[in-house]
């Protein structure tokens, strides 16, 4: 199996709730590698430069100021899979939806407010660990 990274994001509301831990745990328990991170407040252009892709979204603008509404944890995690292992450690988008275990259903209240964001290709992930990290 091919060793990926990955761009995780520890969203305001988790970060609130004090689970930064508790979500760093579970990467480490499903084998993923914490190898670059950090703690951030981020600026409006750069949450607006992340989602860009969602620009033209309605909800991109609530978005947005959710995402700078408090301080992130920004992560790369490398390991087997590492892309699919940690959309399938995070859950479905909406909390709701989510499986039993997972980080959204387990800490995320709704879909605006839903713990965590993770990479869904593994070009995407190159493109956001570049944005992040350089
Ligand atoms: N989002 C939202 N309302 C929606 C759909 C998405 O607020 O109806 C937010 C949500 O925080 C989500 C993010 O936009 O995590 C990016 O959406 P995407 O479809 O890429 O979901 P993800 O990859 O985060 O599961």
């Amino acid at each position: 199996m091919a060793i990926e990274r990955t761009l995780s994001i520890i969203k305001p509301d988790a970060v609130a709730k004090n689970v930064i831990g508790q979500i760093y745990t579970r990467f480490e328990n499903a084998g993923l590698k914490i190898v670059a991170a950090k703690f951030a407040q981020l600026t409006q252009a750069e949450a607006e430069g992340f989602y860009a892709v969602h620009a033209e979204r309605p909800f991109f603008k609530d978005l947005v100021s959710f995402m700078i509404s408090g301080p992130v944890m920004i992560q790369a995690l490398e390991g087997e899979n590492a892309v699919l292992k940690n959309r399938e450690l995070m859950g479905a988008t909406n909390p709701k939806e989510a499986a039993a275990g997972t980080i959204r259903a387990d800490f995320a209240e709704s879909i605006d407010a839903n713990a965590v964001h993770g990479s869904d290709s593994l070009e995407n992930a190159a493109n956001e660990i570049k944005y992040f990290f350089g």
